[in-house]
């Protein structure tokens, strides 16, 4: 397949951008591809909102800036915090223009939520289920765009770079050139070279190397581990935010349910075992504190007390304002047996949102030339140390309105390479047991939790790289046809090889 612009990922991120390019140029083909279904994002299950200057009266972009500065812990990059906070509005304006409704108070304005680290209220929402209505939004508007194909269930492996060409490439190699991907169609089991001028990765989080994660099982890092293979630049991978409060249940593993920051915005208290409110010895702003903060006082009174959890009492709401903002959640509850007026709802932090990712410039640039990154898979410099609260689907929409921006000058430039091989799979084979790959991913998921949770210290994190360099070396040898005697013969006996070749004899090595 050859296509102009490549866009991997269809969440905020990825259908952003393809909806810009494909209204530029109706004449050229965007390819959207995901590796699940069409919606299957980080971006459905966002809960809160989205973090944008749009009532001047009471809020000012100055005010947006400084609190993302400080949650940012003096990382940030104060240029890019300005571009976001500035851009944002119009990008805002932009996606109601798509169709996506943010809920309104009866004279007609927006209703303006608060979380936490934010000094004032203007986090925009559709009910407790803001992320679901944008992407629905955006893929009612990408299915009307006729240019745009979308291709789903197809698994990306690899961006190709001159290394498949045949060159030596080094994190030190300048001018690193990216000429289309390799990709798993999983309809097919085969593996296919797509041709683009220009290609944007949009691949979202990374909260599955964890044991328990708000992110559903398409949030691998896949994007980032790409950019990682083919010497692009990536950064502040250490930084990633667990959320306070996911909604604990016994034995979970995988995707939990997210309780949102609102909640404790609109006045929800964590409790612990013995029911007493504890934040107050931590922050004095209390349950609103930044989520840095409020996970580390619960991971801290989880560990003091001996439990798995602690609670979150809202059992002072009204029960019909609750559902009014939260529907979501009191279903939710509802369905497990927890009447949040009556009971308390148990709560623990699980791993949320990657604030490092693929190294990018102001328009969205990474260091890989004609490669575009944005959304959660981007390290913009927006989130430094620490992400403010709904500042992420804001991030994306603006940076996807940079890549689109520069990418829209650059791709009548470029022409396409007519010498790029076909995947090439001499010298690996496919592993027999998937088990071993199944239990590999339970392993990173117990030693990042384990070592590399929310509080960490050097001995964890060596433990942590131990293990980790060593399930690399063996996901390494199951693809690779290590063993040079395919047979069972004599003392080798192979179960993958049960019979004698005629062809082997002595190995001399
Ligand atoms: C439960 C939850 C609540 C949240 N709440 C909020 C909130 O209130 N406000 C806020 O601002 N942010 C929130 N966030 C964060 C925000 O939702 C995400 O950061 C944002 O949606 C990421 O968008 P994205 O487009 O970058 O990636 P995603 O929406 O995650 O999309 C990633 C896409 O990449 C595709 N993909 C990945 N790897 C491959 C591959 N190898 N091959 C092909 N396709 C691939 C996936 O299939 C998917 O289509 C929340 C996140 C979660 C999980």
């Amino acid at each position: 397949m050859r296509t102009d612009f490549l866009v991997i990922g269809s969440g905020i991120a990825g259908l952003t951008y393809a909806l810009k390019v494909a209204k530029q140029f109706p004449e050229k083909k965007v390819v959207v591809m995901t590796k699940a279904a069409a919606d299957e994002t980080n971006t459905k299950y966002a809960q809160g909102g989205i973090a944008v200057v749009n009532d001047l009266e009471n809020d000012s972009f100055e005010k947006h800036i400084d609190d993302t500065l400080i949650a940012g812990d003096g990382l940030c990059n104060e240029k890019v915090v300005e571009i976001v906070v500035k851009e944002g509005p119009e990008r805002v304006d932009e996606i109601i223009q798509w169709g996506a409704k943010f809920d309104k108070e009866a004279d007609g304005d927006y209703k303006r939520g608060k979380e936490g680290g934010h000094s004032e209220f203007r986090i925009l929402h559709h009910k407790d289920v803001t992320g679901k209505e944008m992407e629905r939004a955006l893929i009612d508007a990408v299915t009307r765009q006729p240019n745009i194909e979308f291709v789903k269930h197809c698994f990306v492996i690899d961006i190709i770079t001159q290394h498949h060409l045949g060159y030596l490439i080094t994190k030190a190699t300048p001018d690193v050139e990216c000429y289309g991907v390799y990709v798993l169609n999983r309809q097919t089991n085969q593996i296919e070279k797509i041709d683009s001028k220009i290609i944007l990765l949009a691949t979202g989080g990374n909260g599955q190397v964890y044991r328990t994660t708000t992110n559903p099982s398409i949030a691998t890092g896949d994007g980032v581990a790409m950019v990682y293979r083919a010497k692009g630049r990536i950064e502040n991978m250490e930084f990633i935010q667990f959320h306070p409060t996911a909604l604990y249940e016994a034995g979970m593993k995988g995707q939990s349910f997210l309780i949102t920051e609102a909640v404790r915005g609109d006045g929800g208290i964590l409790r612990n075992k013995d029911g007493e409110s504890f934040m107050e010895r931590y922050d004095s702003r209390k349950d609103l504190a930044p989520r840095d903060i409020v996970a580390r006082a619960i991971d801290s009174e989880m560990k003091r007390t001996g439990t798995e959890h602690v609670w979150l009492d809202c059992r002072h709401f009204s029960k019909e304002k609750f559902i009014e903002h939260f529907p979501n959640i009191y279903d939710k509850c509802m369905s497990i047996g927890i009447d949040i007026t009556k009971d308390m709802i148990p709560v623990a932090p699980a791993a949320h949102y990657s604030c490092g990712g693929i190294k990018t410039d102001e328009w969205g640039r990474s260091s890989i030339k004609n490669l575009y990154a944005c959304g959660e898979c981007a390290s913009t410099g927006l989130h430094g140390a620490n992400r403010l609260a709904s500042n992420s689907l804001l991030e994306a929409m603006v940076f996807a309105h940079r890549c689109y921006l520069d990418a829209i000058d650059k791709v009548d430039q470029l022409v396409f390479r007519e010498d790029v091989p076909d995947w090439n799979a001499k010298g690996t084979a496919e592993p027999r047991e998937m088990i071993l790959i199944t239990q590999s991913l339970k392993e990173i998921q117990l030693v990042m939790s384990d070592y590399v949770g929310i509080v960490r210290n050097d001995i964890r994190l060596q433990r942590a790289m131990r293990r980790l360099d060593l399930l690399w070396e063996e996901t390494e040898h199951l693809y690779q046809s290590s063993a040079f005697r395919k047979e069972s013969r004599g003392l080798h006996y192979n179960t993958d090889y049960p019979g004698k070749s005629s062809l082997v004899q002595n190995i001399v090595l």
